[in-house]
């Protein structure tokens, strides 16, 4: 039996970075045979309980073995609404595939010989969009005569939306931003998650009924108690952690300094790449720092190499993080990609202050050295800085990527109603994702921080249950 872990195929990194174009190919039928056919298909796959959602890996490899795609296609919908989105960022070597009994045990990363789940799920996954295939419908004529507002058109939002329209519920889902998706939109860049494949599930969400309404901010535009007068019955909160964390550091308001968000905002969703023809410019500096080492530092730097290139300007993004690459929270792939693409890591750094010139225009970033300490409540390696290590580094564009905090409007606007945590989290009954405001149901990253795609929607999954058996106990009660 052929043994070789079998790898997509990937565009060459010097053609890759001239576009936007996706970077990672779907397996071919035969590849995708190929490798289902290592899959040792366990007793005890430990696959299964480290996904997420638990999809049934073990079965749908082995249906994809059989040349059986569409009966794959429906194992894998059982638990995830979007197979052809999550087989391209979810974080298998941190899940799946880490567990994969093919993983060398004894090294994080080496999971080099597991079964390529996530590859594989994405060939099902695209196997299912280019053949319209459709979850079955449930429709259930009690639940007909419910409307539920869904707010925030992330993976959790989408994922409720999706669950809510197969058993027959009327949904509109509420977006702040002019197209649906979410971080999905307008921070995952086109290369790892092409647009149309975001779009085609939309498309058929509105093709099960979904409403989408764009342009529209639940708290400010109209209040949870205004939604629920116009005969929402119920209302699910999915509007992510879209508030970038600041520095707190001198010079971090000067020109060219940008959050990651409102950088890749500006890129994936505003197209600033093509001013004029869209309307929102961007400055691409000459010397591009990004700061930080999770997927969103990793997508700015991959971004602004490629905004670099596209000018005609010699590519030069460095990204400096405060630990080392092993404590990077970035899938592994997004790291290797990055560095094939000509991006340079400085590890154990830390931005002290930013200087900018007499038009306020950031010129230089001063930076400390740090060393590992102790272990903190992530289990990963405190860093320290080390004393009088002061460096300098020019620059003229610095994107700052070092975390996200929950979007507070819609909880302010309930404040007294709607109980949350202490970092803005909203709090839900684990198994039913219901706040404390009867009616309100909440999931994704809002409930969890930051988090991931899979996460969003296994919590969006758990919300549409918990909604369904709240609409079915209310019966006329809540009827519209
Ligand atoms: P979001 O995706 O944030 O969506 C929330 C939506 O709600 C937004 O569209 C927002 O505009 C809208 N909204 C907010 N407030 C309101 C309001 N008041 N009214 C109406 N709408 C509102 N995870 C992975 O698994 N793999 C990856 O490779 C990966 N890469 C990432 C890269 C970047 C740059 C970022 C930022 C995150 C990445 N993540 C990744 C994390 C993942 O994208 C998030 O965990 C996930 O999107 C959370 O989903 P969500 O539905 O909770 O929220
Ligand atoms: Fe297949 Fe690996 Fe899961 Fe075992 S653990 S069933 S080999 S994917």
């Amino acid at each position: 039996m052929d043994r070789e872990v079998i790898l997509p195929r990937e565009r060459e990194p010097s053609l890759r970075i001239e576009d936007f174009g996706e970077v990672v190919s779907c397996y071919t039928e035969e590849e995708a045979i190929r490798e289902a056919s290592r899959c040792l298909q366990c007793k005890e796959p430990l696959c299964i309980n480290s996904c997420p959602v638990n999809i049934d890996i073990k079965k749908f490899i082995a249906q994809i073995k059989k040349r059986d795609y569409k009966g794959a296609y429906f194992t894998i919908r059982e638990k995830n609404n979007f197979p052809s989105i999550c087989g391209r960022v979810c974080p298998a070597e941190y899940r799946c595939r880490k567990s994969c009994v093919l993983t060398k045990k004894d090294d994080t990363f080496a999971d080099k010989k597991a079964i390529q789940i996530n590859f594989l799920e994405r060939f099902i996954g695209d196997y299912g969009v280019r053949n319209n295939l459709e979850a079955t419908s449930l429709k259930d004529e009690r639940l007909s005569k419910f409307k539920v507002a869904v707010v925030g058109s992330g993976p959790a939002g989408l994922s409720v939306a999706g669950e809510l329209a197969r058993y027959g519920v009327k949904v509109v889902i509420f977006e702040t931003l002019h197209k649906p998706g979410g971080v999905l939109r307008y921070g995952i860049p086109p290369f790892r998650l092409p647009e149309e494949i975001l779009d085609g599930e939309i498309d058929y969400l509105k093709k099960i009924g979904v409403k989408i309404i764009c342009s529209f901010i639940v708290g400010r535009t109209k209040t949870l108690e205004e939604l629920f007068n116009e005969g929402f019955s119920a209302i699910f909160l999915g509007v992510g952690a879209g508030v970038p964390s600041l520095l707190g550091i001198k010079g971090e308001n000067l020109s060219n300094v940008y959050s990651a968000n409102e950088f890749l905002t500006r890129v994936n969703l505003m197209k600033a790449y093509r001013f004029p023809d869209y309307h929102t410019p961007i400055n691409i500096g000459r010397r591009i720092i990004v700061i930080g080492g999770g997927n969103t530092a990793m997508d700015a730097a991959r971004v602004a190499i490629r905004l670099q290139v596209m000018n005609k300007i010699t590519p030069s993004v460095s990204v400096f993080y405060r630990r080392t690459e092993k404590e990077m929270p970035a899938r592994r792939l997004e790291i290797e990609h990055a560095k094939e693409e000509g991006v340079k890591f400085n590890f154990l750094v830390q931005p002290k202050e930013f200087i900018g010139d007499k038009d306020g225009f950031v010129k230089r970033a001063v930076f400390l050295k740090c060393r590992l300490g102790e272990e903190d409540s992530s289990g990963r390696r405190r860093p320290v800085v080390i004393k009088d290590s002061d460096f300098i580094e020019d620059c003229d564009l610095i994107i700052v990527a070092i975390g996200l905090k929950p979007n507070q409007v819609v909880t302010k606007s309930v404040l007294g109603k709607l109980d949350i945590n202490k970092e803005g989290e909203i709090i839900v009954n684990p198994n039913t994702m219901e706040t404390t405001f009867r009616g309100v149901f909440a999931g994704g990253d809002i409930v969890g921080g930051e988090g991931t795609v899979i996460e969003a929607m296994g919590m969006g999954k758990r919300a549409s249950r918990g909604i369904i058996s709240y609409l079915l106990s209310c019966g006329e009660k809540f009827s519209p």
